[in-house]
Parts: structure tokens; sequence; C-alpha cells
């Protein structure tokens, strides 16, 4: 992944995060936030760790918590390894759902195990179909 690419993801990281927040909260104006760039990105996070009266479902929560470990392991060189096979995960799959650590091969494998236990796919499967 090269460093434009890697932005990219960044950029749908935080629009993610963004669009989380602004489903379960009035946003405050953006001058209480005290910033002092209008960077998008940085307001999306500035007002996401700012706001304390987020009100979030459990899926939600997960989401919140899997999109700020995602930032974080977009530091990291092997961020687009697939923590199963090694594989590198193709950037537009990334881009498509930013929080997976499996290459689509391994995510199938995944899925067809839980649906084995589970008798059902769940909606990231779809989203990956979608894309894919
Ligand atoms: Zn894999």
């Amino acid at each position: 992944m090269n460093a434009k690419e890697k932005e990219e993801v960044q950029r749908k990281i935080y629009q993610d995060l963004y669009q989380l927040q602004l489903k379960n909260t009035k946003p405050k104006p953006i001058s209480e936030l005290n910033l002092s760039s209008g960077d998008e990105a940085d307001v999306a996070m500035a007002a996401l760790f700012y706001n304390e009266e987020l009100v979030l479902s459990n899926r939600e929560k997960a989401t919140l918590r899997d999109l700020q470990n995602a930032l974080k392991r977009l530091e990291e060189k092997d961020f687009d390894s697939c923590i199963e096979c090694g594989q590198q995960i193709s950037v537009k799959r990334l881009l498509a759902n930013p929080i997976t650590q499996f290459c689509l091969q391994c995510k199938e494998e995944l899925e067809k195990t839980k649906e084995d236990l589970y008798g059902q796919a769940n909606n990231e499967k779809i989203n990956d179909s979608l894309y894919q």
C-alpha cells in the first residue's frame, strides 16, 4: 500500500467515524471545539472524543472501537496484511471495509464457518460481496 492509498483508507475511517457520530449526537458548534485548524478529519476526531454524550448501541460501540483500532493499525507496517494468512488485503477491500483484518479468501472461510454455526450471513458479508 502506498502513501496515497493509505491516506485514502485513513480518510474513509474518519468518514465512518464522523457518520457514526453524526447519527448519534447533535453536533456541537465547531466554535466550542476550540480548534485552530478547520480540517474536516481533525474536527471529526476532536468532536468524537470531546463529546461524552454519545449514545451508542452495543453494535455501534463495537464499530467505534474497531474504527479507532483500525486508525492505530494504519500506522503499523502490516496494516494491510491478513491476520490469518499474511497475504496483502487489497486497497479496494480496505476502502470498502477499513476495519477488516482478513483477506477476502480468509473472510469467506470465516463466514462459511459462521454460517454453519448460526445458519445466516451477517451484514459485513453483504457489504464485502457488494464491493468485490
Ligand atoms: Zn487471509
